[in-house]
């Protein structure tokens, strides 16, 4: 995903301001020189006015545009519940925000909605009924590769996609799953920040079963507990998880109960309505082998303790205060440090995007995304298309071989703009005012059951996995697709009024970022159509990783603490995808001027514009405990270095006119080229 995530927060509403331009002089602080510090000279002015607000780790445009998106949002959806034709799409939104809203309601139910999911599970009597429980309960709750979302508090969590043999047809893919907390080290490993993990999630099931009238609710907490230690000792690591080539074992049906005896397969497939698929993509082999064990061997007591908990975790946020503020204390506050809640309404808008993002989706795009931008934006994909083909035709690195294959992947690259040519049919979705649970629920179903219909069927290459109102953008691998939704072609991303440099220094080069991750390390193991192959030769792939070193030098000599530097080899994939993007879409900006010159806006040249959108797109800044988190764990190099791109580029150094003492120069042999 091209932009790191941000904790969404209480805030007002803080627009950048006059953009028609395209580049914010005001948010410049033109008393640093650009050769310095680009980032601080595009942004430094707006950055000292904008102080980060308390309940975030972060700020930026990214968040400011987060902010009034979901402003935006919420306002339609109130709007669409008035006088909205029962079974409307609009009446769904409408009432199912407005059931989410309505707290006075949800706490005079209290848990009682949760009452014949308890007796469901009271019910089952033997194993072949605990297999049929399970199966009843497999979502399509999985995207490994677009969202990179391995998580399902199932025991097993299912993914519907273009079959890595046969990209043409959807297949399913079984995921491990069954934990409450985020991953198996957070049970397994000893130190000292997941012991006490471990003790406050103790401490956090004990409370729920007791809110929720669950008898003897420590005794059973702790045999919860264990049951679960004992899923995560069979789970796959995160990062094995994440290697495509161990997660690709094609089983049939039958190898279910010879290769993972112990859970009834044939009562689970039947009661999750897959007993007539043939063939299963298993991603985690020894997880779904041990778990299946653990479901013949652990006592249906435990079990039986299990699932109740999991449900009541499950719809916490849907339950009363008196459940969704414990699950908040534990998920969000003891596991990631925020410390207040945000307004129930963002909540309800994020909840109403989960269940009917299409749908909100349309109203958001008839508002505020004029066809026009469609247009606009379609011809700088193909000025940048072009300009990336001419970047390979001219690699001298490149075998001729690879890079037929790299230009006939970009050449049926599908790239999505603002929202979906099709969009989702919510039919079959029932909404009722008053029952947030049944609503979740029913939307989960639903959902599972479209994801279902579609396996064996002809894959729909046009396929939308980002909500229209979504501020981001991604790759999707397989399909051989990207998906920029309108809610990122805003200011400062995207403004259809202001000069095509701005448009081309800021969402141009976020284009290009994401056409570049179809060549990358990830991108390189997915054909033309999606197949799993590897289609680079070994000398050149070598050839690509010399040329990534110097780039990876370059990045890990920035230090924002004298204690620790950004990780070059760690953001390379990024870093690479960022100089590739920047530089096509510098190429396809000059194209789009047909040889005529740039006109000068507010007594910026064609160029500066270019070079100033680019870092203004990058203004984003982080707390020093955040950015310490963020330099060890996360694949993407801090906003201000990503700015720092620019001297690679030799137009920077003549549009600013950079010396040989300024900070950022590079000697023309330094800067790096990797496209
Ligand atoms: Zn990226």
């Amino acid at each position: 995903m091209l932009r790191t995530s941000l904790v969404a927060a209480l805030l007002a509403v803080i627009s950048f301001t006059t953009l028609a331009a395209g580049i914010e002089r005001d948010a410049m602080d033109t008393s640093t020189a650009p050769g310095d510090d680009f980032w601080t000279y595009a942004n430094g002015a707006w950055v000292k006015a904008h102080p980060i607000p308390a309940d975030r780790s972060s700020y930026g445009v990214d968040a400011v545009l987060t902010e009034k998106t979901k402003k935006r949002t919420v306002d339609l959806i109130q709007a669409a519940a008035q006088n909205a034709e029962p079974g409307s799409d609009a009446q769904k939104v409408g009432d199912y925000y407005a059931s989410f809203m309505d707290e006075a309601g949800i706490k005079a139910k209290g848990f009682a909605p949760l009452k014949p999911m308890f007796a469901k599970i009271a019910a089952i009597g033997d194993r072949i009924a605990l297999a049929r429980y399970l199966g009843q309960g497999l979502r399509a709750d999985i995207d490994i590769l677009n969202a990179t979302d391995f998580y399902t508090d199932n025991l097993f969590g299912l993914w519907v996609s273009p079959s890595f043999e046969d990209p043409t047809r959807y297949s399913p893919f079984l995921f491990q799953g069954g934990l409450g907390m985020p991953d198996r080290e957070y049970y397994l490993s000893d130190t000292d920040v997941m012991k006490k993990a471990r003790l406050a999630y103790l401490g956090y099931i004990t409370t729920m079963l007791r809110l929720a009238g669950i008898a003897e609710a420590e005794a059973k907490a702790t045999r919860i507990l264990a049951l679960e230690t004992k899923i995560a000792q069979a789970h796959a690591s995160r990062s094995d998880s994440g290697d495509i080539q161990k997660g690709n074992n094609l089983w049939a049906h039958a190898d279910f109960a010879a290769k993972a005896p112990g859970l009834d397969w044939d009562a689970y497939f039947g009661a999750a309505g897959l007993d007539k698929q043939r063939t299963f993509i298993v991603w985690q082999p020894g997880a779904i082998e041990g778990c299946s064990a653990l479901v013949a061997n652990e006592s249906i007591d435990d079990w039986k303790n299990y699932l109740t908990f999991r449900v009541i975790d499950h719809y916490s946020n849907f339950l009363p205060k008196a459940f969704s503020d414990q699950s908040f204390a534990f998920y969000q506050t003891t596991l990631q440090g925020t410390p207040k809640q945000r307004a129930r309404w963002k909540r309800a808008v994020d909840a109403t995007n989960d269940a009917l993002g299409q749908a909100v989706g349309k109203l958001y795009v008839t508002k505020y995304f004029p066809a026009s931008a469609k247009v606009q934006l379609g011809a700088m994909v193909a000025n940048i298309k072009a300009a990336f083909q001419k970047r390979i035709d001219e690699l001298a690195w490149m075998s001729p071989e690879t890079k037929t294959q790299a230009k006939r992947k970009l050449t049926t690259l599908t790239v999505g703009i603002g929202y979906p040519d099709k969009w989702r049919d919510y039919t079959a979705f029932k909404v009722v005012r008053g029952d947030a649970i049944g609503n979740a629920e029913r939307s989960e179903i639903f959902e599972y059951n479209y994801r279902r219909s579609l396996l064996g069927k002809l894959v729909d290459r046009k396929e939308w996995v980002m909500t229209p109102q979504t501020v981001d953008s991604v790759n999707l691998p397989i399909l051989n697709a990207l998906n920029f939704p309108a809610g990122i072609l805003q200011p400062p991303f995207y403004d259809p009024d202001a000069p095509a440099a701005a448009n081309y220094g800021g969402i141009g080069a976020a284009i290009g970022h994401e056409i570049s991750h179809s060549f990358d390390n990830t991108g390189a193991q997915f054909d033309a159509r999606g197949h799993l192959r590897n289609w680079w030769t070994d000398a050149d792939l070598k050839q690509f990783k010399a040329a990534g070193e110097a780039l990876a030098k370059q990045f890990d000599g920035y230090k924002p603490f004298p204690d620790l530097s950004v990780n070059g080899p760690q953001t390379l994939g990024e870093n690479i995808a960022d100089l590739a993007g920047l530089a096509a879409s510098y190429d396809a900006y000059h194209a789009s001027l047909h040889g005529k010159q740039a006109t000068a806006v507010d007594g910026l040249t064609g160029d500066q514009q270019f070079f100033l959108a680019y870092a203004q797109s990058w203004c984003v800044y982080q707390r020093p405990e955040a950015l310490r988190q963020f330099l060890i764990k996360d694949g993407h190099a801090p906003a201000q270095y990503r700015a720092f791109t620019v001297r690679n580029l030799d137009p920077w150094y003549a549009a600013f006119r950079i010396k040989a003492t300024d900070k950022l120069y590079l000697a023309p042999n330094e800067r790096v080229r990797v496209w």
